[in-house]
């Protein structure tokens, strides 16, 4: 992509509204644009991060077997009068009525909508298990949205819904889930700052499990278990002094923001809707549940929080928007177009600063944009180009007809 082509230009100014590094570094590098609080538009490059982000996330959610839908985000209002949730709710659901009288909710998830949906296809045992998963929007009425993308009233969730015969089954399931999770993280970078948390579970069962990464940025307070890998919220700290894993009693406490969170559900949903099935004997049985949620929108400001420095973003290579940011510094453009070209045919995303302005500007936009190779062309470099790392401070000259080797090789 061509930056004279690109529809968004970067910005200077830093935004008084947005006090978040990721809300900061995010709109000044016109990967998202600000709406009202809460609610942004990914612009294009934006829009690519959250692809790569989303594809990671079906690698792995097909991988557990999860089969991929699109469920409507209006939702008619009786299916959350047949769980209570309408009135329980009621705080964070943005509620529409029509004309004629009838009330929907924009859906802050979709319990409501998958159990009456999957009732229509699970008659029997060897319907189940089945598992299946969605990127969607969300709508929810956040008081305080504050931390940039982190906190949307809108923000987009991939949200997974499992059906299990046995609880033996669901636990299985959930273990396995979890083990997809821990591989998503992995591939966005995050390991080293991401920790399965146990949380409260609610009414059906003793704990829920969240995926918590450690940054100042974060809202929530953990305390991570110096035993083992596991931590724990706060909000269930004093009923688990104890590591419920290892039995350890010392701790770590940090900020973390909540980038996932896996529930069983048990009956909680099947029994208001009915969702039942016959088993081997004949019985009828109701569907045992989890579920799996994990926001997009959310991972790409925490990347951000985790992965910056005072000039811009350093994004990990799996989802930059670009993976080559090419800088013309010379005057005329003969070199700098040879290398776009080449770099193009074979099949390198880059970024390509063609824009007539001064050779700092485009230092300063590129570190700003936080794209992994930086590959400068100028009178300077001769028949040389300048390759650099943004996660380092050091460039390396290299010849310009060794530029696509270097680049095609991992860690120039
Ligand atoms: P929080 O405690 O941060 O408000 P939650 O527990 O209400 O989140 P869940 O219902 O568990 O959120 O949603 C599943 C996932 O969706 C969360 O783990 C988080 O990654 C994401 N998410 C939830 N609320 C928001 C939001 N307002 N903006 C962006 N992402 C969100
Ligand atoms: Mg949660």
């Amino acid at each position: 992509m061509r930056q004279t082509q690109l529809f968004t230009k970067t910005s200077k100014q830093l935004n008084q509204e947005e006090t978040s590094a990721n809300a900061q570094l995010l709109v000044r590098g016109g990967y998202i644009d600000k709406l009202m609080a809460g609610v942004y538009t990914l612009l294009p490059l934006g829009r690519r991060v959250v692809d790569h982000i989303e594809q990671i996330i079906r690698e792995e959610m097909d991988a557990v077997a999860g089969q991929e839908v699109s469920m409507p985000a209006l939702q008619p209002k009786d299916n959350w009068v047949k769980t209570g949730r309408w009135d329980s709710m009621r705080d964070i659901l943005y509620t529409i009525k029509d004309e004629a009288g009838h009330e929907y909710t924009l859906g802050p998830t979709h319990e409501e909508i998958v159990v009456p949906l999957a009732k229509q296809f699970i008659q029997s045992y060897k319907d189940l298990p089945i598992s299946i998963y969605q990127f969607q929007s969300k709508f929810r009425k956040e008081l305080r949205p504050k931390s940039g993308i982190l906190r949307g009233r809108e923000f987009l969730m991939k949200d997974m819904y499992s059906f299990h015969a046995t609880v033996e089954d669901l636990d299985a399931y959930y273990e396995r889930v979890t083990a997809a999770y821990l591989r998503v993280f992995t591939r966005l970078g995050l390991q080293d700052v991401t920790y399965l948390t146990y949380a409260s579970g609610g009414v059906f069962s003793k704990y829920s499990h969240e995926f918590q990464t450690v940054t100042p940025a974060g809202e929530d307070t953990i305390y991570i278990c110096d035993g083992c890998r596991l931590a724990i919220n706060h909000e269930i700290r004093h009923e688990t002094p104890h590591c419920p894993s290892c039995g350890k009693d010392q701790f770590t406490t940090a900020k973390a923001i909540e980038v996932g969170n896996i529930f069983k559900l048990m009956t909680k949903f099947s029994e208001p809707f009915g969702l039942g099935f016959t088993d081997a004997s004949g019985a009828r049985l109701p569907v045992i549940m989890g579920c799996y949620g994990m926001g997009l929108t959310r991972l790409l400001g925490t990347i951000v929080e985790i992965d910056h420095d005072e000039k811009g973003i350093i994004w990990p290579e799996a989802v930059a928007p670009y993976r080559v940011h090419l800088l013309n510094l010379s005057k005329d453009s003969v070199q700098a177009d040879a290398a776009y070209a080449s770099l193009q045919a074979a099949g390198v995303s880059v970024l390509y600063d063609d824009r007539l302005v001064s050779p700092g500007v485009k230092l300063g936009d590129a570190d700003l944009l936080g794209l992994p190779q930086r590959v400068v062309i100028s009178q300077k470099t001769g028949t040389n180009v300048e390759v650099k790392l943004r996660s380092q401070p050091d460039s390396q000259l290299i010849p310009f007809d060794q530029l696509l080797a270097t680049l095609t090789t991992p860690n120039v």
